[in-house]
């Protein structure tokens, strides 16, 4: 039986608002997200498992400490600001390798450390985020236990945070916390992300390591979030050289295309020989999801589920983005029945 691992902590992280063309809009990555998440895979026979808590070393083997201390701290400073909003926001933006000096004040940290205005952080953020990472290091540790695979409903999500710089929605890296804690037992690891937004940050966190490989398959950047990263020249650098894959695909990428991207990621997957896999579990590339993405339907996440159980590999899913709450719950339960089918080749 596969574990499905869960808190209520996530409750205590309720963004306030999703800023997108100029305007403050009702946030999308909503406490109902994991909730549906939840229910579904509990009516598909599925049981629930509580996580033990492992502190904060699997979180600060991938994020550095200025980081973690500005997240923990960050609201209650703020909410020492006279007049200040319910939620940190900055309204000043570091601009990488253009930057002199680390801030003091809190409105300073919080433009060195957000990289946009779409991941507010209020009073339960932190204890949200923390509690999100140690279902992914529970879920990695059950791995390397001898759990053929186990899945965490991570929320708020973690792959556009990088080591010490939050944004779109997350601010934990849970994937990459994930496959650290597979690497201490585990030589090579290999992370497949297939949400529908480019995992940029952790491609950032592994772009100049040549121990975790690291692929994407996600809408093209060109022309959708997150813009900077995610395009096909992106292959790594240094010892990482040829360790990353990105695999953009255009707009109207529908299941059949999109398997057949699935497949080369699969092979260059087998080509290096993983000792166990992260996958990073978006669902918003469903054909109803609101950030419009991709076209995959829900029998095609069964498909992508089931060509991923037949790498055989032990694995960590980890819960990221998939924003239609009338979809979400079977696009899930659909993947997770390919991914446990028996593996016929
Ligand atoms: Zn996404």
């Amino acid at each position: 039986m596969l574990p499905v691992l869960y808190t209520e902590a996530h409750r205590q992280h309720e963004p306030g608002f999703f800023f997108v063309a100029g305007r403050f809009q009702p946030a999308q990555e909503r406490i109902d997200r994991a909730e549906q998440l939840r229910d579904a895979a509990v009516a598909a026979g599925c049981t629930l498992a509580s996580a033990t808590d492992h502190g904060l070393a699997p979180v600060a083997a991938v994020h550095t400490p200025d980081y973690l201390c500005f997240l923990e701290e960050a609201h209650s400073r703020w909410s020492d600001i006279a007049n200040a909003a319910p939620e940190v926001v900055p309204n000043v933006f570091a601009v990488p390798g253009l930057q002199h000096g680390y801030p003091q004040r809190v409105v300073g940290q919080a433009g060195y450390h957000m990289q946009d205005l779409a991941s507010p952080i209020g009073p339960g953020t932190w204890a949200a985020a923390r509690a999100s990472a140690n279902l992914a290091a529970d879920a990695a540790h059950r791995v390397v236990q001898g759990a053929p695979a186990a899945y965490a409903i991570c929320r708020p999500p973690g792959h556009h945070a990088y080591k010490e710089r939050g944004g779109g929605v997350c601010y934990l890296n849970n994937a990459a916390i994930a496959a650290e804690v597979l690497r201490a037992d585990a030589r090579r690891v290999a992370i497949i992300d297939i949400d529908v937004h480019h995992g940029n940050g952790t491609q950032g966190i592994f772009y100049e390591r040549s121990d975790v490989y690291f692929v994407s398959l996600h809408r093209d950047p060109l022309n959708y979030h997150p813009y900077f990263c995610g395009y096909a020249q992106e292959r790594g650098a240094g010892a990482g050289l040829g360790y990353n894959l990105n695999l953009p695909l255009p707009a109207d990428t529908g299941d059949d295309t999109y398997l057949l991207a699935l497949e080369q990621a699969c092979r260059r997957i087998r080509a290096f020989s993983p000792d166990a896999l992260v996958i990073s579990l978006g669902l918003d590339a469903h054909e109803n999801d609101p950030f419009q993405g991709l076209r995959i339907t829900t029998d095609g996440f069964g498909r992508i589920g089931r060509r991923l159980g037949q790498l055989g590999l032990p694995t960590v899913m980890v819960q990221e983005g998939g924003y239609d709450c009338t979809h979400i719950g079977a696009n899930l339960v659909r993947f997770l029945q390919g991914f446990t089918a028996p593996r016929t080749g």
